[in-house]
């Protein structure tokens, strides 16, 4: 099973000294579960605050209930080498883009020779020593209608209509760093749109962005969700030669936190 080693039940951790710190949802050591990176051990630090609302958010508590202590630098970095067995580090939110101090997290763990990949909705670009950018650019479908809306009346989807693609981010990412483009797919009505969005990358980047790139991801956050959606994404894969990914995690331990 995952370690989960420092999440408190509170969620509440103490900032010490004037070290920068970093709103931390929780960290723990687990398999990788999505991407080409499927299957790799790897400690995981999530942060908490995202500038989207998908209705579908699988960190809930990062997105539309932000729960989190302030952790510093140090500490989280010392967090991570308490996990000796592993050399992968994902940094994972929420977005953890939006926080500038997500970048001197980033240069630490590389003086430390850490593998990094940071998940990022891709709407924003920072510079930072980033091994694999894993894009998740977010669709149309991820609209937090007011039927869909988890908290509320919908409030917070014409916010999340504006920021959702960001072409400039999406390419400054796909041009600085190895990447992958990671799309949660709800139905074969999402393709259109994935399409049309990876032309208006590949018009945009310098980067050759190929098929074997993108990935299709199915929907769903319980073992009993994926059961209908990963046939049919799958399926979407072969169809149009993208790459598929399964969520490990979800397979493995259900919708256990801390995996
Ligand atoms: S971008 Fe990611 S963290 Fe933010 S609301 Fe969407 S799924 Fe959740």
């Amino acid at each position: 099973m995952p370690v989960n080693s420092t999440a408190d039940s509170d969620g509440v951790q103490e900032a010490v000294g004037d070290s920068a710190t970093l709103p931390i949802n929780e960290c723990f050591y687990s398999l990788q579960g999505e991407g080409t990176l499927a299957g790799v051990p790897s400690v995981f630090v999530r942060t908490s605050g995202c500038n989207l609302r998908c209705w579908f958010c699988d960190s809930y508590h990062t997105s539309w209930e932000p729960t989190h202590g302030e952790m510093t630098i140090d500490k989280i970095v010392t967090e991570v080498e308490s996990h000796e067995e592993a050399n992968h580090v994902v940094l994972t939110g929420g977005e953890p883009l939006i926080h500038e101090q997500s970048v001197e997290l980033l240069e630490r763990l590389d003086e430390r020779g850490y593998h990094t990949t940071v998940e990022t909705n891709g709407t924003i670009y920072r510079d930072a020593p980033i091994n694999l950018a894993s894009i998740s650019p977010k669709l149309a479908s991820s609209i937090p209608t007011a039927e869909r809306d988890p908290k509320g009346d919908g409030e917070w989807a014409d916010r999340h209509e504006d920021l959702r693609v960001d072409i400039d981010a999406l390419t400054g990412l796909v041009d600085a760093y190895d990447f992958q483009l990671k799309f949660v797919v709800t139905g074969r009505e999402d393709l259109p749109e994935i399409e049309n969005l990876l032309t208006r990358i590949r018009d945009a980047a310098s980067t050759t962005v190929a098929d074997s790139d993108v990935l299709l991801m199915p929907e769903g956050t319980t073992r009993e969700q994926l059961e209908d959606s990963r046939n049919v994404v799958s399926n979407l894969a072969v169809e149009y030669g993208y790459r598929y990914t399964p969520r490990l995690h979800v397979d493995l331990w259900n919708d256990a936190p801390g995996t």
